[in-house]
């Protein structure tokens, strides 16, 4: 299949090691080979995504590469997703988010929005209207015309997220962040309308279970958010096989959200973060797997 017919697409990012790691003495237990950017070694073994982004790749680099093509497809009428996965403090935020309002360590969401709402070169006019529509329930969908609506939205979904966790339990971090841009265009003299939904998801931790110690409502919580992800990589891996008839969408809520922005003509790109550090490495072989499934 040609790059440009595969709706999926994996890519790995690679952070640096950690101050606790350096001082626990972890090394880094990867190698990126030379002149290659498609391919990472981890205690002899070889991975093959359609990009590595090494540790020192910038956030430009990785929405360059990664991200910025889905742009112009959720433009010209396509849905898509675009997730992070990886365990806790592998760099899936980071990567998603990061610091939101600065030029060179912003990640992904605020430079899609940015170049979404870019009216100078995509000729768009965003339709503004304070009519709220609601969408699955205790989700709102709100109208947006520039950025700065878009991150005070977003730091109002973090703190809806904070406070649904504190009730639940004050020790469980664990949760999806699903972040969904619809975008709907019409041309007012064809009356032509064009729709894309963008999905921007990141992932609750990779993590096993048993690492995290939990007990109780926080076990339950976990099982239930490693049946999730195990149904994502179920879903993901019948659609980049292509031969499979029955896509188990209804596994899981969260395949069951995405499902209009997976499969079909959707756009998927799947972002496998990763620590490179030793203390690390059964996960990230882990998290390597979920990403080799995939292709
Ligand atoms: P996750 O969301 O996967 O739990 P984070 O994105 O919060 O992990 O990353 C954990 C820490 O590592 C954060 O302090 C983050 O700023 C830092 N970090 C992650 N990726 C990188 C990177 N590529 N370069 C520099 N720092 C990073
Ligand atoms: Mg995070």
């Amino acid at each position: 299949m040609a790059a440009d017919e595969c709706n999926i697409r994996v890519v790995a990012r690679f952070r640096p090691l950690n101050d606790s790691e350096e001082r626990a003495g972890s090394k880094s237990v990867v190698k990126f080979p030379a002149d290659q950017d498609e391919t990472v070694l981890i205690s002899g073994k070889v991975y093959v995504f359609d990009k590595v982004f090494r540790p020192d790749s910038t956030q430009e680099k990785v929405y360059n590469e990664a991200a910025k093509e889905i742009v112009k497809d959720v433009l010209s009428g396509y849905n898509g997703t675009i997730f992070a996965y990886g365990q806790t403090s592998s760099g899936k935020t980071h990567t998603m988010e990061g610091v939101m309002n600065s030029n060179d360590h912003q990640g992904i969401i605020p430079r899609i929005i940015r170049d979404l709402l870019d009216v100078s070169k995509t000729n768009l006019a965003v339709h503004e209207d304070k009519n709220r529509v609601p969408y699955v329930k205790g989700v709102t969908e709100r109208f947006v015309s520039s950025p700065d609506e878009v991150f005070e939205i977003m730091e109002e979904g973090k703190n809806n997220r904070h406070i649904a966790v504190t009730n639940m339990n004050e020790h469980s971090s664990r949760s999806h962040s699903v972040f969904l841009i619809h975008v709907k265009q019409e041309n007012v003299e064809s009356e032509k309308k064009l729709t894309g939904k963008l999905y921007l998801v990141d992932l609750a931790g990779s993590e096993k279970v048993s690492k995290t110690g939990a007990e109780g409502q926080v076990l339950d919580e976990a099982k239930n958010i490693n049946k999730s992800l195990s149904a994502l990589g179920n879903v993901i891996s019948a659609l980049a096989d292509g031969t499979k008839s029955h896509v188990p969408y209804r596994d899981s809520k969260l395949t069951r959200i995405l499902q209009e922005s997976l499969g079909g003509n959707a756009r998927t790109t799947i972002i496998i973060c990763c620590s490179p550090a030793s203390y690390n490495e059964s996960e990230t072989k882990s998290t390597l797997e979920f990403g080799k499934r995939a292709k």
